[in-house]
């Protein structure tokens, strides 16, 4: 998508801090953060939303909890204590319409979101 921001952070159009990668996965600093960590995990392909997979991205969606786990562990900032927020759509607050899985954390998190 040419005029996707997400996917011009995977093609290196645009900078990003890019914290960990795969062949699928992405994941850098989110550029507005609400907590100490605050990261965006990307699939490198582009997907609209959570609502747009299905079965061909079973693979890809087990990768990107997996990296949230991975990181969890090996953010020391985490010690495998955070938050994951898929919104999707708009009305649910998407902005940017390449899905993303922010993962917050390094500090107390309140309940319920906003
Ligand atoms: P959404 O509201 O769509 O769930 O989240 C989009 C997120 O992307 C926001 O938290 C916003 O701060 C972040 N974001 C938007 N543009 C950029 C950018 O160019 N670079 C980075 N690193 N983050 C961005
Ligand atoms: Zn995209």
């Amino acid at each position: 998508m040419s005029d996707c921001i997400f996917c011009k952070i995977v093609n290196g159009e645009i900078p990003a801090d890019k914290v960990y990668e795969t062949k699928n996965v992405l994941v850098f600093k989110d550029i507005n953060p609400v907590a100490p960590v605050h990261y965006l995990i990307i699939p490198k392909e582009h997907i609209v939303s959570l609502s747009e997979s299905d079965e061909n991205h079973k693979e890809l969606l087990a990768e990107m909890l997996l990296t949230a786990s991975k990181l969890g562990k090996d953010v020391p900032e985490l010690e495998n204590n955070y938050r994951l927020v898929i919104s999707t759509g708009p009305k649910a607050g998407q902005v940017v319409m390449h899905m993303h899985f922010h993962l917050i954390g390094g500090r107390e998190l309140g309940w319920p979101p906003g």
